[in-house]
């Protein structure tokens, strides 16, 4: 890995992770917890909280990077429960509803100036995967493409999935590959990145239209398993609770699409 953490030493070399979780979804840390372990623990330029269904973390952290000197600049993103698989998008100012198909939440995600990346795409066997169908769909259509594709994704929802992914990003797709952690707990921060050529967000974003990124890193380790588990059955009630609040959200939302149909 030519990525290493050398405190002090200047890089020409951007590293981003584009995907992780936090309390706000089924995350075990909270903002709070998820920036001081970055800063302290990790070498990552750049960072995208990626709640599922939700901004309100991501704008959190950025309103505490607005305030602290952290190393690292954050991304206010979202992954967006599309009909088709999960979709991350970033650069959001509004949150995206979960329910739409993908080509929806691509554009919704582009007109308010954000990008959309498909997440942890081919997996045969994870529901909130975006299979090749839709991807071939995706590619062959003239109007909303995606900006790039999580190639590598450190979660079990990237398991098996990196050659494939990787080959059909590079060779016939031509958007731009990402690897991200998928982080829900803090210690698999920074497991799989992005690298692109400078740093900071504009190179970064730079690098994604120009197709420069990379995806490097590997997967999470037992540990992150083992953390979930013990969280998800320690929080069972709380995670229920949050699920069903994501849920009256959308019903809203919904109801208010009918009503109004150009809102989002
Ligand atoms: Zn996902
Ligand atoms: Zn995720």
């Amino acid at each position: 890995m030519n990525d290493r953490f050398i405190p002090g030493q200047r890089r020409h070399t951007g590293l981003a992770d584009l995907h992780m979780h936090t309390t706000y979804s089924d995350g075990v840390a909270t903002v709070e917890q998820v920036l001081a372990r970055i800063q302290d623990h990790t070498p990552l330029d750049v960072i995208a909280i990626t709640d599922h269904d939700t901004i309100e973390g991501a704008l959190r952290a950025r309103d505490l990077a607005a305030k602290h000197d952290y190393p690292f600049e954050v991304i206010v993103g979202e992954e967006v429960s599309t009909r088709e698989g999960h979709l991350l998008t970033l650069f959001l100012t509004k949150r995206i509803p979960p329910g739409l198909s993908i080509e929806r939440s691509i554009e919704l995600a582009h007109a308010q100036g954000g990008l959309a990346i498909v997440a942890h795409p081919f997996h045969r066997l994870f529901r909130f995967s975006v299979q090749r169908e839709v991807m071939e769909r995706l590619w062959r259509q003239p109007e909303v493409h995606p900006d790039g594709v999580e190639t590598l994704n450190a979660s079990f929802a990237g398991v098996g999935c990196y050659g494939l992914a990787t080959r059909f990003t590079r060779d016939r797709y031509r958007w731009a590959e990402t690897g991200s952690s998928d982080a829900h707990t803090p210690t698999a921060i920074g497991s799989a990145r992005t690298t692109y050529p400078g740093s900071g967000v504009a190179a970064l974003r730079l690098a994604l239209a120009e197709r420069q990124t990379q995806a490097r890193g590997g997967y999470w380790r037992l540990r992150e398993y083992r953390h979930l588990i013990s969280y998800s059955r320690a929080h069972k009630g709380e995670l229920a609770a949050r699920r069903a609040q994501l849920r009256r959200t959308d019903e809203q939302i919904a109801q208010a699409l009918e009503r109004e149909p150009t809102l989002v």
